[in-house]
Parts: C-alpha cells; structure tokens; sequence
C-alpha cells in the first residue's frame, strides 16, 4: 500500500463518504512524487495556502517511503487516471526530475501519451524553490542538484541549511515562500526562452524536436499552478 493521503477523515473519526467531503466542481489533483518530502511538504502547503473554504481544490499526494524512479511516478500516475471517471475534474499530475535518472525522456513522452500532466525538474524539484528567491534565473546545472542547493541555502534565510538539515518545506521554509509563485512563475517561463533548443520560447513553449534532457535547467511546477489559478497561464 502506497500512504496515499486520505482527505476528509479526521485522524481517528469515522471517514466521511466522498460525496460530502468533494463538493460539486472541486478540483481534484493527484500528484504522484518521487517520495522526497520536499515535494509532499510544498504540495500541502499550495492546498493550505491556496484552495480556500470551502475549499476550491484537494490534492492527494501519491509516493512510496522506498522512492519512485521517473518510470514508476509515471507508471503510478497511469495506473490511477486508468480509475478516474470525470478527467474534467480529476487530473493527475506526475512530478519528476532529471538527476541522475535514466529513462527519463520514455517516461515523459508516455506521461503526456496517455493524459498525465507532467511536471519535470531538471536538475530538481528544488530549481523551483530557488526561483522564488532569486532576481534572475540560473545557467545550465549538468544535471546535478549540488549547485541549486548552494544557491538556495544563500538566497534566503531560512533556506540556509537546506539539504543540511533535511529538505522539508515547512516552518519558515514554507512562509519564506508566500507572495512569491507568481515571480517564480515567470523565472520559469524566462528559462523556456532560455532553452538551449531552438526554437522555445515562454509564450510557446518548448519546441516539438526539445528533448526534455536538453532543458537544462527547466521546471514545470508552475503548470500546476497555472492550473489552479493560483498564477496567471
Ligand atoms: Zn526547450
């Protein structure tokens, strides 16, 4: 059993039916992760922060303790839209990163094959934690996360033992964060345009021929959040 986050059910009170707890129209996310609690800690938070009372959207976060590989998100993420009924309401989102994984190109172009939402990082999930704190976005990273760490610890303070002292996104990492998606989201749509390919731009996006291992660096988190409206597309 994967510790799927059940919404809804108070810790030790019967579990109230999903018909009550999903409200007509609410939007329903599932985002399945590599299993770092970065991702879980920052996916709460966007729930917290942003889906209002009652509440606009729920996320359920989908991982395993062990850690997925890209080709196992994007496995989990196809075994669960293959159980979804109103793929109007219902998304599910698979969040990935280059690293140092391989297969990676496959489990994209089958992610987006089959109408899962993809939401790469390359290097990480955490270039976009960065992006909220910075003037100007990054240059290439080679695929490694050492440097969008060095990078994050010296941009804010309450970033400057991260990956030190663990990669939650909680306390005054999770504060640190608020006022600050919508420029982030357009540090990620400069990097687009940036894009070592030809032919990608921000209003565009990356061109048809722009391998997703060429996007160095890139990050898509900001799609979800377009999706949400918690910033502009
Ligand atoms: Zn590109």
């Amino acid at each position: 059993m994967s510790p799927v986050r059940k919404r809804g059910a108070p810790k030790g009170g019967p579990r109230v039916p999903r018909a009550v707890t999903e409200g007509r129209g609410r939007q329903v996310i599932y985002a399945v992760v590599e299993g770092e609690s970065t991702e879980r800690d920052y996916l709460k938070y966007l729930e917290e922060e942003y889906a209002g009372e009652p509440r606009a959207f729920e996320i359920h976060v989908i991982w395993e303790r062990k850690g997925l590989k890209p080709r196992e998100v994007v496995a989990r993420a196809l075994e669960k839209i293959s159980e979804l009924d109103d793929l109007k309401r219902e998304q599910v989102w698979a969040f990935f990163d280059r690293d140092q994984h391989t297969r990676v190109q496959e489990s994209y172009a089958d992610a987006l094959a089959q109408g899962v939402n993809v939401a790469f990082s390359h290097p990480s999930f955490d270039l976009w934690l960065l992006l909220h704190f910075v003037a100007g976005p990054p240059g290439a990273q080679g695929g490694s996360s050492s440097n969008v760490h060095q990078l994050l610890r010296g941009s804010h303070l309450a970033y400057r033992d991260f990956d030190k002292r663990g990669k939650h996104v909680t306390g005054i990492r999770r504060q640190a964060l608020k006022g600050r998606a919508e420029h982030a989201a357009q540090l990620a749509r400069v990097l687009v345009g940036n894009c070592p390919s030809l032919g990608c731009s921000p209003t565009k996006g990356h061109a048809a021929d722009c391998g997703v291992l060429a996007r160095d660096p890139s990050t898509e988190v900001w799609k979800l959040l377009a999706e949400l409206g918690i910033v502009s597309r």
